[in-house]
């Protein structure tokens, strides 16, 4: 290979300014997006009006690696990352992409959000028990687990790359949601799940998602947080600490895919309880504080689409 660096940053000006000069097309496709059809050698992109986003992130990986032989960070991989992109697809994500100790699923169309959360929950579920083998295996591993963030909004994308040589063309994705769901998963840790402002406006009148399990008195199970990294009104978010429950879990899931949200069982005074938290989605610092304090007062035995570890 002869390369010439000089050659190769003047093609890169002109390229760039070329591109500046004569802007691509962008289409809007919303349900018939589909990233087959993405365009590599055409000035165009393809957008969707609004997309979720589940981002997730192994805690710890450097330090898992260190001391361990090759094969048994390789399994450890295998296992957790391999395992996440096996929820993710089960829960029909349409896009996955994988680097690393980490990645994201994409979600569009038909039931996204509930796809997107309930994916986000069985992620949470599986980790759980994924840490706790790896515990016994491995007692002197860091503590690990994978954080978990969701986000949403509206997205475009285009295959950028080599035309002819599919190896070297990858979808890339522009747009807020990929990056504030990996923000609100870097804030977060294994024990809870860190969702934006519109994730949870779009699954706050779910009861199947929002209050606990029947296994004991149903009660809010989300709290406020604020997402500092996220620069706009979207950082108001919310978090869950709750796992899917080993006697209500699979019925849970299966409700909430199938578009139901109402339970009978949820009593009125935790309905009026989350109507108020609402209201106030900007809160102050000190009201923020004081609401944490209330809910970890109020955070039952049974927070949980399961319990609480
Ligand atoms: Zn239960």
């Amino acid at each position: 290979m002869t390369l010439s660096l000089d050659d190769l940053l003047n093609e890169l000006h002109d390229r760039t300014k070329g591109k500046f000069e004569k802007k691509p097309t962008v289409v809007t496709k919303n349900d018939s997006f589909d990233v087959e059809n993405l365009p590599v050698d055409k000035a165009e992109w393809h957008a969707i009006d609004d997309v979720v986003c589940v981002y997730f992130d192994l805690k710890s990986s450097t330090n898992l690696a260190k001391g361990r032989r090759p094969e048994s960070t390789a399994s450890i991989y295998d296992a957790g990352v391999g395992g996440v992109a096996k929820v993710l697809r089960e829960f029909d994500a349409q896009f996955l992409d994988i680097q690393g100790d980490g990645g994201f699923g994409l979600f569009w169309g038909d039931k996204r959000f509930e796809r997107a959360v309930t994916a986000g929950i069985s992620i949470r579920t599986f980790s759980r028990d994924f840490t706790s083998q790896l515990d016994k295996k491995w007692p002197d591993a860091p503590s690990t687990g994978f954080k978990v963030g969701i986000g949403s909004g509206s997205l475009m994308a285009k295959r950028v790359g080599l035309p002819r040589h599919l190896e070297f063309q990858e979808p890339v994705w522009a747009g807020n949601p990929v990056n504030y769901a990996a923000k609100a998963a870097q804030q977060s840790d294994p024990e809870r799940m860190s969702v934006t402002g519109s994730v949870y406006d779009n699954i706050s009148a779910n009861d199947f998602i929002v209050f606990s399990c029947a296994c004991g008195d149903p009660s809010l199970l989300w709290e406020s947080v604020t997402l500092d990294k996220i620069p706009d009104d979207e950082k108001f978010g919310q978090s869950l600490g709750s796992y899917w429950c080993e006697n209500h879990g699979e019925e849970y899931c299966s409700a909430v895919l199938a578009g139901k949200s109402h339970r009978d069982d949820v009593p009125v005074s935790e309905r009026e309880k989350k109507n108020r938290l609402a209201e106030g989605t900007v809160l102050t610092h000190a009201a923020l504080k004081s609401r944490v304090k209330e809910r970890e007062r109020t955070r039952s035995v049974f927070a949980g689409l399961g319990p609480e570890r």
